[in-house]
């Protein structure tokens, strides 16, 4: 029967877990920090993929792939991004194992010349790829995205959230003019935030994070944060406008149109399975996970209620009728007619798993012509017609999604403060939540409420997100005293 899940409100981070496991969406494996995805969770991130994949092929990229392996000495070009990412990488050093005494054993004489670097992030390989590939301002821009797994050696790792190997997409543009890149930066960043909003029924805010926060090598690094159910933040997106300095450190020129040599402009940008943690912990509730019907492995699901050893056929055969009408109209069905389980089995692995609509057929609903639709975000359910059911089915997953959005904005709409006091801003901190607080601007003052509240700044909000708030207002910082040119979001994270 199904598992046990921990109550939110009891102990969240375990609530967390119990969910990945019944909802079978990741398990851990024997190499710490690496995750095994059975169909549940790699589907989810495939229907993630698509919905990403047109948006980026509709903003003009296009997708390449690039080796796992870096050369050691690439990573070392850019001073910041090694100095980044030198304490999580792995390192490929030999080639061959061998026996020794009935042991297998890495083979001292298979040692590599040059070692080489799982990739943690691609921008090392691509702008040495690059500065082959660019030669004049005839070649730009170049609009490419990679679909691929990283390996940063995390050291407090948590399913999707932190893994030591992760899958993503990272996006690699490089452009003639600063502007150009400056522009497709937050058009990215646009393009995330859609997703976000759109298809994982996310609200996100969007700003720049502080020098603190940035990507190792970018000039700027903006971001897409949401707010979870236990009041911490989670960096849902990011995308970095990394100025020249990886053309730089790659000698990537190109002849502009006065036949000068410049150093290429350069963005990157990137989400990974971490998205599918912030899903679970934005929508999931005490019985599961909720999808969002636009994502969803599964958008609905039939049960046919039968007997054992009854007389089934008109049941199953409406149920069939059904999946038919549903797979016809483009929607991911399944029909659960297996009879090793009970239909209040099914139920519940449907409720664990999020399934967002559910339709049950009985004896008395042939009958009538009619199945019971169930709703997983609110548990209501209602008789609808077996006739033209795929237009009740595209109405249900249509309000599904759209009360998973309103649910999740209210939410963070009652966990956003405007907090104009030290004290109680560690109060908000305590319970939860996004605080909108003025900053001085410095280093000092962000390192001290991290060391003392726990709390980070999330980032510095664009105008014009919290409905009443002007964030670009200036004030005082009520932790230094000092002036401040605005508002920022701080919360504690993952
Ligand atoms: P970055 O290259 O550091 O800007 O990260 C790109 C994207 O990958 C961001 O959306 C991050 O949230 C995500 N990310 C970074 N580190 C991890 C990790 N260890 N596990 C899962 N996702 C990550």
């Amino acid at each position: 029967m199904a598992e046990t899940i921990t109550k939110r409100a009891d102990d969240y981070a375990q609530w967390y877990q119990d969910v990945i496991r019944a909802a079978k969406l990741a398990e851990t494996s024997p190499v710490r920090g690496s995750m095994v995805l059975p169909p549940n969770g790699y589907e989810l991130w495939e229907n993630m993929q698509g919905a990403l994949d047109r948006m980026f092929k509709a903003t003009g990229h296009r997708n390449a792939y690039f080796p796992l392996f870096i050369p050691k000495s690439f990573l070392a070009r850019e001073a910041e991004h090694v100095e980044g990412f030198a304490k999580e990488c792995a390192v490929v050093t030999h080639y061959r194992l061998k026996e020794e005494d009935g042991d297998l054993i890495v083979d001292p004489d298979a040692e590599l010349d040059e070692p080489l670097v799982v990739r943690p992030t691609s921008e090392t390989i691509i702008w040495d790829t690059y500065s082959r590939w660019i030669q004049s301002w005839r070649d730009l821009p170049v609009l490419i995205n990679q679909w691929a797994n990283v390996v940063r050696w995390e050291m407090r790792t948590r399913l999707f959230l932190r893994t030591a190997e992760f899958l993503w997409q990272e996006g690699h543009t490089a452009h003639a003019t600063e502007q150009e890149a400056v522009d497709e930066t937050r058009q990215m960043l646009d393009v995330y935030a859609t997703f976000a909003e759109e298809w994982m029924a996310m609200p996100v805010v969007r700003g720049v994070k502080t020098a603190a926060e940035r990507f190792p090598g970018a000039v700027d690094t903006y971001c897409i944060e949401a707010l979870m159910q236990d009041g911490k933040a989670l960096q849902a997106g990011t995308s970095h406008f990394l100025g020249q300095n990886f053309a730089r450190a790659f000698d990537c020129t190109f002849q502009n149109q006065d036949n000068e040599a410049e150093y290429v402009w350069a963005t990157s940008w990137g989400v990974s399975t971490r998205l599918i943690g912030a899903l679970i912990m934005t929508h999931g509730d005490d019985a599961g996970v909720i999808m969002p019907p636009k994502l969803a492995p599964v958008q609905v699901a039939i049960v046919p209620i039968t007997r054992k050893n009854g007389d089934n056929e008109a049941v199953l055969d409406a149920a069939r009728e059904m999946r038919d009408a549903l797979l016809a109209d483009g929607v991911r069905v399944v029909l659960d007619d297996r009879d090793q389980y009970r239909p209040g089995w099914k139920f519940a692995q449907y409720e664990v798993e999020g399934v967002p609509v559910r339709l049950a057929v009985g004896p008395r609903d042939v009958e009538n012509g009619t199945a019971e639709l169930a709703r997983r975000d609110t548990g209501d359910k209602s008789p609808v017609p077996q006739r033209g059911i795929a237009g009740a089915v595209r109405t249900a997953l249509h309000e599904v999604q759209q009360a998973l959005y309103d649910r999740a904005a209210a939410f963070r709409r009652e966990h956003t403060h405007v907090v104009d006091s030290y004290e109680r801003f560690q109060e908000v901190m305590e319970a939860g939540g996004f605080a909108l607080m003025h900053w001085d601007g410095t280093p000092e003052t962000e390192a001290r409420v991290k060391d003392e509240a726990k709390a980070t700044i999330r980032c510095v909000p664009f105008p014009g997100q919290f409905p009443g708030v002007d964030t670009d207002e200036p004030g005082t910082d009520p932790v230094s005293g000092a002036p401040s040119a605005g508002r920022v979001v701080y919360a504690r994270a993952y």
